[in-house]
């Protein structure tokens, strides 16, 4: 829970280090909690660690920076910080397990939450093969029983909708209730993604949207895997 709190501190706009060597991952291991641009505190022990690469490196000058900053991670903290030379281990991190009847619950719950969105649900690319598109198809049957039980309105979902809530459900996007307009948001690499921003199921449908206009073909599909940011576990 600290873990990720930590990790929740590293935002695309303050963490600019690009190195799978330092991520937002490894240094909240550490201890270590973003403050600033690029700039790295210890709430135990309030030491300081700037974590910016110098622009003017060669690739081996940067191999060799990189790697003394992640030793820093450890020796930065001062004398008598629980975290100088401990980390947490790197099994802490990852996708929580449950069992599948509880994953399957879970995940038809979060659909029937997502579908709250409907009509405005994103478009999705994903990396599914046929055959688990098709496993997919008896999820939807559960996601209608699911959202019968816990809303009076009934569902007026199309099928693309429900696909696409199911498949945000599945890859780790659950409604980001922070915010005022519909977004998604990852609970592990906490980056959250405004729905308006992406062509919505109903305009790739071209049955149910005869004007395509030009604003919605510039817009882009969710890729639910690449929209994570890059140490996220999914
Ligand atoms: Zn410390
Ligand atoms: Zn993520």
């Amino acid at each position: 829970e600290d873990l990720l709190a930590r990790i929740a501190t590293y935002k695309i706009h303050t963490w600019l280090t690009q190195s799978s060597r330092i991520s937002p991952v490894r240094c909240a291991r550490n201890g270590w909690i973003n403050i600033d641009c690029s700039t790295l505190k210890c709430p135990m022990c309030s030491a300081m660690l700037l974590a910016q690469i110098p622009d003017d490196l060669n690739d081996e000058e940067e191999v060799r920076w990189i790697g003394r900053l992640a030793q820093q991670l450890q020796s930065a903290h001062n004398t008598g910080c629980p975290w100088k030379g401990h980390a947490c281990t790197s099994n802490v991190y990852s996708v929580p397990l449950a069992t599948s009847r509880e994953t399957v619950d879970e995940i038809c719950q979060y659909t029937a939450d997502l579908l709250k969105y409907c009509g405005q649900l994103p478009a999705t690319d994903q990396p599914l093969s046929a055959f688990e598109r098709g496993l997919l198809r008896n999820l939807q049957l559960k996601v209608f029983d699911v959202y019968k039980s816990t809303n009076e309105e009934p569902l007026t979902a199309e099928d693309s909708d429900v696909n696409s809530a199911l498949l945000l459900a599945l890859f780790g996007w659950r409604i980001d209730k922070e915010k005022s307009q519909p977004a998604v948001k990852c609970e592990l690499c906490f980056r959250s993604a405004g729905l308006w921003l992406f062509q919505s199921t109903d305009d790739s449908n071209p049955a149910r949207n005869v004007s395509a206009n030009e604003s919605s073909c510039t817009k882009r599909r969710f890729n639910v895997v690449e929209e994570h940011r890059a140490f996220c576990y999914w």
